[in-house]
Parts: C-alpha cells; sequence; structure tokens
C-alpha cells in the first residue's frame, strides 16, 4: 500500500543520524516512486516532489537528531496542502433555497450520494428536497425515491417524458413552494464523457444558477477520476467534489490528485454503501491515513519493549473471570502480536488455534490504529465499552483521525474475542468438573 511504500522511504532516514542532501533526494525519490504507483496525477506527484526537497533541504531537517521523523512531517503537511489544507463547506449562499447540482458519470455514486447528501443536511436542520432529473435510466427515478424514503427526505419528480431541465425548473419552484431550503438535483451520466449530457448540464446549470456544482467521483478509478474532474470542470465550472467508494480504494490516487488538477476542494468522501456512509473531507486527516497514522514505526517498537510476563498473568486471570475490557483487548492484540503467552495458550486450545485465532491476528498498522482508537476513548469507556453509542463513536473517530467503520471494526472484534473468553471460561469449569478436552 502507499502508507508501507511512504513507511519503507522514511526507514531509510531513521537509522541514520544526521542527513545530508543526498540522504533526503534518495528518499524523495522513493516518495516520488510510492506516490507514482498509487496512480497519483504525474503533474501533481512532480511539484509535490519539488516543494518538498526543497522544504527538506531548507528547513533543520539536516540538523536535527530525528531527520526521519521530521521528513514525515513534513511530508504530513504538503499531502495536506495538496488536498487543500482545510476542510471546505457547502456554499449555501445568503437565500435559500440553496441549488446543489450534483454531477457525474454513471456509476459514480451520483443518486446514492444525493441521500447521503439530503442526510446529513436534515440533520443539521435543513430541509432539503431531492429532484429527480435521471429520465434516462430506466429505474433512476425509483432508484432515488427509494435512497429518499430510506433517509426520510422528499424526493421530487415528473416521471421521463419531460426534459431535465424542465423538471429542474419545476423542482425549485416546488421548494419554494414547499419551504425547502436545499434543493439536491439528481441528473443523469453516462459512461464516458459525453458532449450532449454536457450541453444538458450546461442547460441546468443556466436555468437555477446552482450555489454548487457538485462532481461526484468515484475514486476507485484512479487517474481517470482525474481525467473526468478536469474535463467536467473545464465545461461547467463546477465548485467542489465529493470522492466516493475511498472505502475501496487503497491507492489514495484520486484524492491526492483532484484538488491539484482542478483547483476544486473535495467537500465530502464517501466510505461504503450505505446512505450514512459519507463525511465531511478533511485533508488533515486524510493525509494522516495515507501516512498510516503517523509513526507507525516508534509506536511498534514501543509495543515490542512493552511485552512483559506480568501483563500476561493478568490477562489470564481476566479470562477467568470474564472481567475482559478494552483496556485488556488492547494488551492481549500486542500479546498476540509478539507471540506471547497467551498467543501460546489460546492457540493450544482445541479449535481454536487456527480459526479462533483468525479473529484476533493483526499486523502492526492494525494494532496502531486499534491503539489510536482505544486510546481515543475515555477509561470509562474502555471499561464498559456498552456504553459506546453513535456519537461517543463519533468523538472516538475524530480524536484519533479514523472512520466510525473501524471503530465499528474495533467493537466487533473486541465483542468477538469477549466469546472466546467465555469459552475458554466455559471450557475451565468444564475441565474441573473433569469433563476435560475432546
Ligand atoms: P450514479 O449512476 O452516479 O447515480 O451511481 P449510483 O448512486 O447508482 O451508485 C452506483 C453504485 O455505486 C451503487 O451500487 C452504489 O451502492 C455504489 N456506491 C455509491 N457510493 C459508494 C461508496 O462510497 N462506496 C461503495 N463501496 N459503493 C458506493
Ligand atoms: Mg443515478
Amino acid at each position: 500500500s502507499l502508507a508501507e511504500k511512504l513507511q519503507g522511504a522514511f526507514n531509510q532516514l531513521r537509522g541514520k543520524g544526521k542527513l545530508n542532501e543526498k540522504d533526503v533526494k534518495d528518499a524523495m525519490r522513493e516518495v516520488k516512486l510510492a506516490l507514482l504507483e498509487a496512480d497519483v496525477n504525474f503533474k501533481v506527484v512532480k511539484d509535490f516532489i519539488n516543494t518538498l526537497t526543497e522544504r527538506a533541504i531548507g528547513e533543520s531537517v539536516l540538523q536535527s537528531l530525528t531527520p526521519g521523523q521530521q521528513v514525515i512531517k513534513l511530508v504530513n503537511e504538503e499531502l495536506t496542502n495538496l488536498m487543500g489544507k482545510t476542510q471546505s463547506k457547502i456554499d449555501f449562499g445568503s437565500k435559500p433555497p440553496t441549488v446543489i447540482l450534483m454531477a457525474g458519470l454513471q456509476g459514480a455514486g451520483k443518486t446514492t450520494t444525493c441521500g447521503k447528501l439530503g442526510s446529513i443536511l436534515k440533520k443539521q436542520g435543513k430541509r432539503p428536497l431531492l429532484v429527480a432529473c435521471d429520465v434516462y435510466r430506466p429505474a433512476a427515478i425509483q432508484q432515488l425515491k427509494v435512497v429518499g424514503e430510506k433517509v426520510d427526505v422528499p424526493v421530487f419528480e415528473q416521471g421521463n417524458e419531460k426534459s431535465p431541465v424542465d423538471i429542474a425548473k419545476a423542482g425549485l419552484a416546488h421548494a419554494i413552494h414547499f419551504n425547502n431550503d436545499v434543493v439536491i438535483i439528481d441528473t443523469a451520466g453516462r459512461l464516458h464523457i459525453d458532449e450532449n449530457l454536457m450541453q444538458e448540464l450546461i442547460q441546468i446549470k443556466d436555468a437555477v444558477t446552482p450555489n454548487e456544482i457538485l462532481l461526484v467521483l468515484d475514486s476507485m478509478t484512479g487517474q481517470d477520476a482525474v481525467n473526468v474532474a478536469e474535463h467536467f470542470n473545464s465545461q461547467l465550472e463546477i465548485s467542489g467534489v465529493i470522492l466516493t467508494k475511498l472505502d475501496g480504494d487503497t491507492r489514495g490516487g484520486a484524492a491526492l490528485s483532484v484538488r491539484a488538477v482542478t483547483g476544486k476542494p473535495i467537500k465530502y468522501a464517501c466510505i461504503g454503501e450505505k446512505l450514512t456512509d459519507i463525511e465531511e473531507f478533511y485533508p488533515d486527516r486524510m493525509a494522516s491515513r495515507i501516512l498510516g497514522m503517523g509513526d507507525v514505526l516508534s509506536l511498534i517498537e514501543k509495543a515490542q519493549e512493552n511485552f512483559d510476563e506480568e501483563k500476561a498473568k493478568k490477562l489470564e486471570k481476566k479470562m477467568k473471570n470474564q472481567s475482559f475490557d478494552l483496556e485488556d483487548f488492547l494488551d492481549q492484540l500486542e500479546q498476540i502480536q509478539n507471540m506471547g503467552p497467551i498467543g501460546d495458550l489460546l492457540g493450544m486450545l482445541p479449535g481454536m488455534n487456527s480459526k479462533a485465532m483468525k479473529g484476533v491476528e493483526v499486523n502492526d498498522k492494525d494494532l496502531v490504529r486499534t491503539k489510536a482508537i482505544i486510546q481515543s476513548m475515555t477509561p470509562k469507556e474502555r471499561q464498559t465499552p456498552d456504553i459506546i453509542n453513535g456519537s461517543r463513536k463519533k468523538r472516538i473517530a475524530t480524536g484519533c483521525g479514523v472512520h466510525v467503520s473501524e471503530v465499528n471494526r474495533l467493537l466487533k472484534q473486541f465483542e468477538q474475542t469477549k466469546k472466546m473468553m467465555k469459552q475458554f471460561g466455559g471450557m475451565e469449569k468444564k475441565m474441573k468438573r473433569g469433563g476435560g478436552f475432546k
């Protein structure tokens, strides 16, 4: 992954005392290759590396005693700058209704995102209306209605016989009449950039003068997404981008290139098919995510130093009386990772060595993330995970710069482990009664 490749580049610097210019340049070459492999636009990479090299050599990196860390910090800052520095909000304009025109290729996620956006804005106290202007795809109107119903946001449609321009105008009039203060217009997409479609979008734009023209981009298409963005922006002058399917994009190329190529901010990130899988886009958090949560290696080193016998004994006891909590879980992850006694212990239980161990197997990166998530919790949450509700999850995720879905995954993993602990406790009792293992 990109994070691993970047870590590799930083690794070269880590072992060294003071750096010279060549060390920095070598590391930058690695960073460059990693970005290109991640499908980041070539020109963007070139500029990025130039800026970065200049800063790395110009600033105090060469004098620093921890040059590796300094370079990581610089890369993190420049990645953040590349994606627009700060979070960019929806421009609601001065007079409602705010009109948001959604554009993009077929399958990018426009219709789904209309529902997601409607849902977020509704939670913010707005009264959004979705308008169905995709009259070409047979099931498009129905799809928008289903989405609207799920998030409890009204949908305006006039079937598929009128022109999208007329429907958009009628939708706007409807919104004004019914006091909807945001109008989100779903439009048709084609598989490829298509001039007729572009003309239609321009006509809709002229008819309803949107406050926002948001380009919905499938981040999994990498470089293509960037080309699409360039084209839509030149024709339609978009105001921002919504990146979808970031959950499936391991490379991060589109996220890193789009802003630099179009000059337009990424406003939201969609991270799954569910209608709650949307987040405001924070460049700094995305940068940390791409870097694999900052200083991964030193945390790993620390975790390995901290392995101890005492903890293992304590954990064993906890397993028996089932007072296993998230703090213990974290300890256990570290122990298992080091192939410590608990790992061995569990491995010796029948049926547990392969299948059950799978759920608690961790790699270095997961461990760091898990640790960050648990550290973002209050002591009370760690001890009684049952109290972690939706808003707590959000706070925890924000605190450590991960997605809420990762907090959910961690909690699920914890529950699985706990269940396993129970099973273990049960077996112990059986053994004492003379049952024993089969
Ligand atoms: P449209 O043609 O642009 O309107 O795209 P749709 O809204 O119909 O979405 C196309 C497909 O992409 C659907 O199967 C969606 O469920 C899926 N999709 C949309 N957004 C996301 C996302 O953020 N992550 C994932 N994994 N799938 C998404
Ligand atoms: Mg659609």
